[in-house]
């Protein structure tokens, strides 16, 4: 069988607050993921999936444990190397899809490439095909500040594409967003995972963010259950207060 992509092994990581006792988010933590599966990380608020999603993207280092990406142990290189293998391999899209106001839409979507002083007007074309690809044609020359809120975590999933990465990880990506526009939203991911087998890591809690996965993690306690998709996968308790929520 092929080795996964993602190989988690024992993750630990604790936060210092300030008190006797650091603060321990993940326990003990094991996880893998193969080339081209969608895994979904649910979780309650607070249970620590933003921080599990920082390790897997090398953004920050655990205390314990390991990742192996493709077999390489990623925290035994330094962080000049963690930083160049996150623009080369990892595509980031955020809650806040983070785009820079001065730049537009297609700038925004070039940027991993730019970092890596490639010119504009080599990467151009790829940026638009990426825009195209998220139905973004006709606002390649917006600034954010004149896109939807939908429109702007298009423009975030293109540019988390640009370099190609083998791992795409979102981080509640819709979450930002009402049921109407996070749909299409969904349909998108779903698209981009058949079309191009691309990989991806979503924490998420929302059902129906979750329902495109092919597996679907519990995180709770520092650890993750596999549950089934089809459950609910929040506790009846944390569901009523989402859908509260919504009403509000
Ligand atoms: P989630 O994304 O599931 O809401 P997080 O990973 O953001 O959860 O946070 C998990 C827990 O770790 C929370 O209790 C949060 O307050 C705490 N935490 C997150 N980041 C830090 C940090 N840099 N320092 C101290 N505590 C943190
Ligand atoms: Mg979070």
């Amino acid at each position: 069988m092929d080795a996964p992509l993602l190989d988690v092994d024992g993750l630990v990581k604790e936060y210092d607050t300030g008190g006797p006792e650091p603060l321990t988010v993940l326990q003990d933590l094991d996880m893998s993921v193969r080339e081209g599966e969608i895994v979904a990380v649910a979780g309650e608020s607070g249970s620590g999936k933003s921080t599990l999603l920082h390790l897997l993207g090398a953004l920050d280092r655990p205390t314990a444990g390991t990742v192996r990406f493709r077999e390489n142990d990623l925290f035994s290189k330094s962080d000049e190397e963690l930083a160049a293998f996150r623009n080369q391999a990892i595509g980031f899209v955020f809650q806040l899809h983070h785009l820079l106001p001065e730049f537009t839409a297609l700038e925004n979507v070039a940027m991993p490439a730019l970092i890596q002083h490639r010119s504009l007007s080599e990467v151009r074309p790829r940026a638009r095909d990426l825009l195209d690809l998220l139905g973004l044609a006709d606002r390649a020359d917006h600034r954010p500040g004149t896109l939807s809120g939908g429109e702007k975590q298009r423009v975030a999933i293109a540019r988390s594409l640009m370099n190609e990465p083998a791992l795409v990880l979102m981080d509640e990506p819709t979450g930002n967003l009402d049921a109407r526009t996070a749909q299409p939203l969904h349909r998108e991911i779903e698209r981009l995972s058949q079309d191009i087998d691309q990989t991806f890591v979503l924490a998420t809690h929302d059902p129906s963010l979750a329902q495109i996965a092919e597996r679907v993690l519990r995180l709770e306690l520092g650890q993750l259950h596999e549950i089934d998709p089809a459950e609910d996968i929040m506790p009846a308790e944390a569901a009523s207060r989402g859908r509260d929520a919504d009403k509000s």
